[in-house]
């Protein structure tokens, strides 16, 4: 007979009582009275927490308390008396505070990137299309307009990018460049999953007299859709929230996370690292076709003068991107590296 209190279901009526129990039956008394009868299997035990009373949880809501709060039911199951021995082992306590932002971490920057990079791989073509495009009617509706330039000024950027794609040996069905006015973008030029490049009037005028600089720009763009830095980050927050989801148990934030990975290429942010990949492809591709990495460094030089003048530009858009003096000696001193 085990002393406590029972709670009757969707009530808040509680009475002193006893529970007990027989191996196929549970039965809570109130005096001589039986009050309540169950089995063992239509009932569960509350988790097990040192100093707190185990109590009975029956299927209909109903509760029964024990006034004994060190005392344990029979049919609790095993591992519920090793989580108790667990959580009462201060040395073991410690070593969890210790180890579970270690274990975040190695989940988070370790495990979630290299499950990150593996899913990108296997990502159909269509997935990564849809996903481009899905960004891109979202980023068109709200931060770009009409291109206002000319025919003709039009046509000299299209061309330098037809050439550049045929020099590169890359599809003209997967790679396409459109023009736009933006107030919100400035003088930039940024780059879709799918392989759609926008680049923007300001950036286009800016760099009229400069093609050899507006192609080492759309070369870098380029360089981000080849090595599918978006795609990969994408997946990386996905696989980020399912792994947090898994850890909290709420799988609402996948939902969440992955309804929403349109509006987030909108702000999308490049690591440092996939800036320094595409710069490297930028160099690479320059040097392979025989132009110089100083064209690089034109279009970042230009672009720096500019940056003081307007917020908004290829450069200070991307505040990940490395910093533009780094990034200018990089691409002069890169023919002579190895
Ligand atoms: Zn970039």
């Amino acid at each position: 007979m085990i002393r406590g209190y029972f709670y009757q279901p969707n009530s808040s009526r509680v009475q002193e009582s006893t529970a007990r129990l027989s191996d196929s039956r549970v039965a809570i008394y109130a005096g001589d009275e039986c009050v309540y009868e169950t089995t063992p299997e239509a009932l569960s035990v509350s988790a097990h927490l040192p100093g707190q009373a185990s109590e009975l949880i029956f299927a209909d809501g109903a509760r029964f308390v024990p006034l004994d709060t060190r005392y344990r039911w029979p049919f609790q199951r095993r591992n519920s008396a090793l989580l108790a021995r667990l959580e009462s082992n201060l040395a073991l306590i410690v070593c969890a505070l210790v180890a579970t932002p270690v274990l975040l971490y190695v989940l988070l920057f370790k495990l979630v990137p290299t499950i990150a990079v593996t899913a990108v791989q296997a990502m159909p073509e269509a997935v990564v299309e849809q996903m481009g495009q899905q960004s891109m009617v979202l980023i068109e509706q709200t931060v770009l307009s009409p291109s206002e330039l000319s025919g003709d000024q039009q046509q000299a950027v299209r061309d330098l990018w037809h050439e550049t794609l045929s020099q590169l040996g890359l599809s003209t069905d997967k790679y396409r460049i459109d023009l736009y006015r933006s107030d919100h973008f400035g003088a930039n030029a940024f780059a879709l999953p799918h392989g759609q490049v926008v680049v923007t009037d300001e950036l286009a005028l800016r760099l009229t007299e400069h093609p050899g600089a507006l192609r080492a720009i759309l070369l870098h763009e380029i360089g981000h859709v080849e090595r599918m830095h978006s795609v990969r980050l994408a997946s990386q927050a996905a696989v980020a929230s399912i792994a947090i989801a898994m850890l909290v148990g709420d799988m609402d934030i996948v939902a969440e996370v992955v309804l929403g990975s349109g509006s987030a290429l909108m702000d999308l942010q490049f690591s440092q690292n996939m800036e320094w990949e595409a710069d490297n492809y930028a160099l690479q591709q320059l040097e392979r076709l025989g132009y110089s990495g100083e064209d690089f460094a034109q279009a970042l030089e230009s672009l720096a003068l500019l940056d003081e003048e307007q917020a908004q530009s290829w450069l200070k858009y991307l505040s990940t991107h490395p910093s533009v003096q780094q990034r200018i000696e990089h691409a002069k001193n890169y023919a002579s590296s190895p």
